[in-house]
């Protein structure tokens, strides 16, 4: 009799422990947002929205100060969190801040990277190294090569020149070069994506890093990459190009790349599923945020 209570008891001690690590299972994400040459306020509810499409991420949105204002204060607990999204482009941190988010991600903590996120801070090392490629700022050969796909690899291009372009904005096709990633299984090989700033000749340390798809720019006449994934560390980094406007944001295949980006990130797998909705080779799909 003793035994078989002991044994209920850890019955109801096992289904305790559990539903606990359930509830756990749930992905803590910090969106980053405060300052950006972006409209932050209007870009950040259509992630939280599309976050909660994909019922699996706990939100919280941290926003700096404004521009110019006193940013020694502003000091996340990234360690909190299992992903930290950056809709940030704007004031250096914080020496501290910055040692925080280079600890956090060298620790195993998922970097996630969105649009003129990859603007920001391009005199800090570490940071650039995370993100793989960026643009703009005074960026230039000296930060890094252009990385592109051309002929069926993927080129480091060395020449001289600025970090960073665009043309005008305009929907365009998404192209999967890499289907045996967690992010990508699965996805349409080809996809069209709302109207949206196709970023062209980004340069960086690209180190560790992974193309996952490109897209064809009529401004540089080449495949950029438009997902990347970067090791840095025992991290994890997801870097999307894409998401320059509410508009850009609420295409299906971004919410759910950023969702299934995010994922990877915090974990290392994804499980979030292909939306039904997802676009098509030919034809954008929007969320009616
Ligand atoms: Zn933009």
């Amino acid at each position: 009799m003793i035994t078989r209570r002991i044994a209920a008891a850890s019955m109801t001690i096992l289904m305790m422990t559990s539903l606990t690590l359930h509830a756990e299972e749930r992905i803590k994400v910090l969106i980053i947002d405060g300052q950006n040459n972006h409209n932050w306020k209007a870009t950040t509810p259509v992630m939280v929205r599309g976050f909660g499409d994909g019922k699996m991420f706990d939100v919280d949105v941290t926003t700096s100060p404004p521009r110019g204002q006193d940013m020694s204060g502003f000091a996340p607990d990234f360690a909190q969190y299992d992903a930290v999204v950056s809709n940030y482009n704007g004031d250096s941190w914080s020496p501290k801040t910055q040692q925080a988010l280079i600890d956090y991600v060298n620790n195993g903590g998922g970097l996630v990277i969105v649009h003129a996120a990859d603007n920001s801070f391009p005199n800090w090392k570490e940071y650039n190294e995370m993100i793989g490629l960026g643009g703009w700022g005074g960026r230039s050969e000296k930060s890094g090569p252009y990385v592109y796909f051309k002929d069926g690899s993927i080129v480091r291009d060395e020449s001289k020149g600025p970090g960073g372009s665009h043309g005008p904005q305009h929907p365009f096709q998404v192209i999967i070069r890499d289907a045996n990633h967690p992010i990508t299984n699965g996805m349409p090989l080809a996809w069209m994506h709302a109207k949206d700033e196709l970023y062209d000749s980004l340069r960086g340390p690209a180190v560790n890093m992974r193309v996952l798809a490109t897209a064809f720019s009529p401004k540089s006449g080449r495949h950029e990459p438009m997902m990347m994934t970067i090791q840095y560390g025992d991290g994890r980094v997801f870097h999307t190009p894409m998401g320059h406007s509410d508009l850009s944001m609420k295409c299906v295949g971004f919410i759910n790349t950023l969702q299934r980006g995010t994922e990877w990130a915090a974990t290392g797998k994804v499980t979030a599923p292909i939306e039904q909705d997802f676009p098509s080779d030919n034809d954008v799909s929007i969320r009616d945020y």
